[in-house]
């Protein structure tokens, strides 16, 4: 375990300006940073964690002004049961339901959720075994010549091909989302997008473009009369991250669909006509590629992900067809 100091904000401006003069790092949850500083897995660990769990107040869900607002240290357990995200925002409601197991929902905040790290199994390695391309400058990465049956079918940016792990941050592409930090709002599409050029330093092994002196407050989600669901592909039942997931909002026969487990970030398609659910499942993974590198004694790649390519079409078409 790395030695960290343990410091309790009282606002979000108090950790923010913590962040940014310390070597800090915000900690909700803990459920999945914690899992970092045992496991050593990078040599950009923070040296503090500002625990925001003292900030009063931030754990709301209410509906205000057209949106369902949401603080950052709401748990994913009292989102997938609120009433309103779930007859108002039910794709996200379907997410949060999904994530991991009942414990982790019930310590895990959507802050956390939507800023946890990547899921690679070479970046997640102990002891950085594996000092590849997201955490190491001039690093390479592990995954393309070895085991990416979990990674990305839409290739990668930076050359780094680990998936967004979070369910929540596919419904709230989907749902067309606002992320309101303490610098500014963002849209959940521009949020989610992976600062490839900071690789190799604490800020590039981020999954969403924050800076690191940045903090989520809260999470609007549009009310629209449009109808949603979020659906999860996984290997096993519970505790596993999405292999394949999809959030579809529709209205009428045009749909807005994000998929989950395929790319760096939530793969997003606007205005997908919907009429023929196949034919858009068809549509979005029209340029997926897969990973099939060959092997150096000629054989065919035993961890090629381009399975992950039927599969996704599949979900589109019966999570269009569940609506
Ligand atoms: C066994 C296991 C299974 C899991 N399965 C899933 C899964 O199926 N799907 C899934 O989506 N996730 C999964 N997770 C990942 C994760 O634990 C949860 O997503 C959880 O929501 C993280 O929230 P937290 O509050 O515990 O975050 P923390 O661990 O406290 O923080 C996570 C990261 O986010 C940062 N952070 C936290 N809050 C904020 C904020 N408000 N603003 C800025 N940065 C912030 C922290 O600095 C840290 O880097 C799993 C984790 C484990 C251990
Ligand atoms: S996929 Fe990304 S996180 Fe995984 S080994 Fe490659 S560079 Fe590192």
């Amino acid at each position: 375990m790395k030695d960290f100091a343990h410091v309790n904000a009282t606002s979000f401006d108090e950790a923010a300006a913590l962040l940014a003069k310390d070597n800090a790092a915000v900690i909700a949850g803990g459920t999945d940073i914690i899992y970092s500083m045992k496991g050593m897995n990078t040599p950009n660990l923070p040296d503090t964690l500002v625990n925001i769990k003292t900030i009063a107040d931030a754990d709301y869900i209410k509906e205000e002004g057209g949106f369902i607002k949401i603080g950052a240290l709401a748990k994913l357990t009292a989102i997938a049961k609120s009433s309103v995200v779930k007859s108002k925002a039910t794709a996200l409601a379907e997410a949060a339901e999904l994530v991991a197991s009942p414990e982790l929902r019930n310590m895990g905040t959507i802050g956390g959720n939507i800023c946890q790290k990547p899921r690679c199994i070479y970046y997640r390695n102990e002891f950085n075994n594996f000092p590849c391309a997201r955490k190491v400058k001039g690093g390479t990465c592990y995954a393309i010549t070895g085991v990416h049956r979990y990674h990305s079918i839409f290739g990668g940016v930076g050359g780094c091909m680990a998936v967004c792990p979070s369910d929540t941050a596919v419904a709230l592409v989907a749902l067309k989302a606002k992320i309101v930090t303490t610098k500014k709002t963002w849209e959940a599409a521009d949020f989610f997008k992976v600062p490839n050029k900071e690789f190799g330093t604490a800020r590039g092994e981020q999954i969403n473009a924050l800076d690191l002196d940045e903090i989520v407050k809260e999470i609007q989600v549009p009310v629209t009369s449009a109808k949603s669901t979020y659906k999860k592909w996984a290997f096993r039942k519970a505790i596993d991250f999405p292999q394949v997931s999809v959030a579809v909002v529709k209205d009428g026969n045009s749909a807005e669909i994000a998929l989950g487990g395929v790319y760096n970030e939530p793969k997003a398609f606007s205005g997908v006509n919907c009429a023929d659910p196949a034919k858009a499942g068809d549509e979005c993974l029209a340029k997926a590629t897969g990973m099939n590198t060959p092997r150096a004694d000629g054989q065919a790649d035993r961890y090629s992900n381009t399975y992950k390519i039927q599969i996704a079409k599949v979900m589109v078409k019966r999570a269009i067809g569940s609506l």
